[in-house]
């Protein structure tokens, strides 16, 4: 039965979803508060689990392509020495899909235009949302309101509609540290153009990952992470003295990042998660991506799960035909632990990143050294292959 959604955010997940909702037959419309879509941040990697459920979704191929190749892993001291460095092509095998680093702005655009941009309203802030009898109506800022059958929260991180559909407030947690990310030309002096390289030490991290498909301008995306307090300065035009100042003595490619990058093109953000949820839904209503699992970026699977979510809802859906309260139990049995175990996994790998506890940081670089691949892949596959789409 065909029904009529009203997806509330137009991130990757809101799209994702409203794709997925569109291709089982229903009437959606994606509404978005901002009156143009700009992601926040530079890129991120599609891991193949996401990878997966995009190619299920007939844009997978067109990510593919816009995508860097990465095919090696390493990790290096702050010093330059090499700790471990492998190839990932084991782990592709494996899951049967390659990871697809991509830039931001070029996977919101794919979505967009697989959406229809059409079926998208921008400059509209939902405030509230009630369910009656017959449905469910949405409130706007602006005060016009908009009936649907069913009601998809993926309105981020900071969701405010969360708290209506679970009946109470969530609180972001601060993950204790500061992530700043950039795209910068990739060249061989920086990293080999295939290989993901991470330098680690004194509980801050530097990454360079292959995220361009197109071979005559290859871009690295880049980030830094420094553990910092809560609410720490934020000047744009101090981004680089003051990385220079927290990476002093790092190795070369470290020093010649700091001088490439472009202040002005970089985010900065201070790492936030959720506690996991104990349910992903409410009456007529299904939370999904940063909103049902804020997770810190240390597995690179915010996003992912969020796509995992929406293929997820839409195969509820069609299982239920037409029953919504079934197909909204079924899609929270499905997801609720899945992404509450990511949330807690991605936290502690946080953690151990960014010296939470400097003696299992101390640990995590004496592992990286014995390191060949086959433990750090292990993770990465055991992860991928308990999506949907395994
Ligand atoms: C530094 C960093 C690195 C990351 N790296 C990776 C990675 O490598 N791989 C990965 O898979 N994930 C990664 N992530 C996570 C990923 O970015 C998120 O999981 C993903 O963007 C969540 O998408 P979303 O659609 O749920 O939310 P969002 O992208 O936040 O979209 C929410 C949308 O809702 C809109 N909205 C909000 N409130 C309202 C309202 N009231 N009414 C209407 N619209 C509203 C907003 O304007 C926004 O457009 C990373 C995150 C960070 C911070």
């Amino acid at each position: 039965m065909a029904l009529n959604v009203l997806v509330i955010g137009a991130g990757m997940g809101g799209l994702t979803a409203a794709l997925a909702l569109q291709q089982s037959g229903h009437r959606v419309e994606v509404v978005d508060r901002v009156t143009e879509l700009r992601p926040v941040g530079a890129a991120l990697s599609v891991w193949s689990n996401g990878v997966k459920v995009l190619k299920a979704l007939g844009v997978g191929d067109a990510v593919e392509q816009a995508s860097g190749r990465m095919s090696a892993m390493a990790y290096i001291s702050r010093h330059g020495k090499p700790l471990t460095q492998f190839s990932l092509q084991p782990l592709y095998d494996e899951v049967g899909q390659r990871a697809c680093p991509i830039a931001r702005a070029t996977l919101q655009q794919l979505l967009l235009d697989a959406v229809g941009p059409e079926n998208v309203t921008l400059g509209l802030a939902c405030t509230d949302y009630r369910c009656d009898d017959d449905g469910v109506e949405a409130t706007f800022a602006e005060g016009s309101m908009r009936r649907a059958d069913l009601i998809v929260i993926a309105d981020g991180t900071h969701s405010m509609l969360r708290e209506r559909a679970l009946g109470h407030p969530v609180e972001r947690r601060y993950c204790g540290y500061v992530n700043w990310n950039v795209r910068v030309a990739a060249s061989p002096d920086l990293a080999p153009l295939d290989q993901w390289a991470q330098y680690v030490g004194d509980h801050q991290r530097v990454s360079m990952m292959p995220m361009s498909g197109d071979a005559d301008t290859p871009e690295f995306y880049c980030f830094f992470d420094v553990p910092l307090p809560a609410g720490s300065t934020n000047v744009a035009s101090r981004y680089r003295e003051e990385l220079s100042e927290h990476f002093a003595g790092w190795a070369e490619p470290v020093q010649k990042l700091l001088e490439r990058f472009d202040p002005d093109a970089m985010a900065r953000v201070e790492i936030h998660d959720i506690e996991p949820l104990e349910t992903l839904v409410g009456e007529r209503a299904a939370i999904l991506g940063d909103a049902a699992h804020g997770m810190a970026p240390d597995l690179g699977q915010g996003g992912c799960q969020a796509m995992e979510d929406a293929w997820v809802l839409a195969r509820m859906l069609d299982n239920a035909e037409g029953d919504i309260a079934a197909a909204l139990k079924a899609y929270d049995e499905a997801r609720v632990e899945r992404v509450g175990q990511i949330i807690t996994r991605a936290r502690q790998r946080a953690e151990t990143t960014h010296g939470a506890d400097p003696v299992a940081t101390q640990a995590w670089y004496a592992e990286l050294a014995e390191e060949d691949g086959t433990h750090i892949m292990s993770g990465m596959s055991k992860t991928i292959l308990g999506g949907p789409l395994a």
